[in-house]
Parts: C-alpha cells; structure tokens; sequence
C-alpha cells in the first residue's frame, strides 16, 4: 500500500471513528436555537405555539414538543397512530375523547391517549395551558388530523366542567 492510499484509509478510518463517536455523543439542543412555531389554523383554533420540538433518531421512534395554548385555545380533533403522553406544565386544560366526558388536567398531570383514539386538548377558556406533548411515529406519521372542535362543542364541554 502506497503512503498516500495509506493516509486515504486513516484518514476514512478516522472520519468513520468520529463520525461513530458522534453518534454515541450526548446532544443538547439549546433553547436559544429553537424556534417557536404557531399551531396551523387547519389543525388548531386559537392561538397556540409550538418550541422545543424533538424528534428522536431512528430507531428511536420518539418525537413531541412543549405546547402552549392561550385562553379557549385547542387542537381540532385528531388520532395518533401509536397514542401519546401528554404532561400539563402551566395553566389549565381540557381533554376529551370521542363521546367521553370533558376532563380538566392542570399541573403535573399526565395524560396518556391510546393509539387511534380520536380527541383534542387545549385550554380551558379561563385559562391558558402548557403541556409536553410525546409520541411515537408509525411509518414517519405522528397524527391523523379531522374536523375541527366546533365553539359549541368546546362551548358545551367548558360549561360542563364549570369552565
Ligand atoms: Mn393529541
């Protein structure tokens, strides 16, 4: 082997061991370096932003975000192929599934969506609410979005809880 196709392959050798190391490393997204992005208005009503969105490596399949709705906020309806986790950081909230009551979640609540279950979430209409949202993608998909959550439902499911 010539000097030159010697250092070649040390060379490849050694970006082959960085590049290896790199995938063993920690890796801290800072906060600076996220952007806060708003809920589209297809998939949400009211305001609602999105920030510290990760998505793991495959195989890793794991992916979510911290969520933050204003007042009256939600999502529209929607399913997640492999469920989700909710945990309520700020604020107050609501969850319901399809033909479920309307549950409040607050502060150091968990919520755990089963796959498929078709539901929203967001703030109750007195308060705004936070939650890190966590799910698992099947085939790349984290969500199946519907139709919206229509005022007089939110407006009949916050009446129902005294909202
Ligand atoms: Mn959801």
């Amino acid at each position: 082997m010539s000097t030159k196709s010697l250092i070649t392959a040390a060379m490849a050798l050694g970006a082959t061991t960085a590049f290896a190391e790199r995938e063993r490393e920690v890796s801290v997204t800072r906060a600076s370096s996220h952007l806060a992005t708003a809920g589209a208005p297809e998939y949400f009503t009211g305001s609602v932003k999105v920030q510290s969105r990760f998505q793991a490596t495959s195989p890793a399949r794991v992916g979510g975000g911290l969520m933050s709705f204003e007042r009256a906020a939600r999502t529209a309806w929607h399913a997640h192929p492999l469920g989700q986790t909710l945990i309520v950081t700020e604020g107050a909230g609501l969850v319901q599934h399809w033909g479920g009551a309307v549950q409040e979640i607050g502060p150091g609540d968990v919520v755990w969506i089963p796959p498929g279950v078709k539901h929203w979430h967001g703030a109750t209409s007195e308060s705004g609410m936070s939650h890190i949202a966590i799910s698992e993608s099947l085939d790349g998909k984290t969500v199946d979005w519907m139709e919206h959550v229509s005022d007089e439902q939110y407006g009949k499911n916050s009446g129902d809880v005294g909202g």
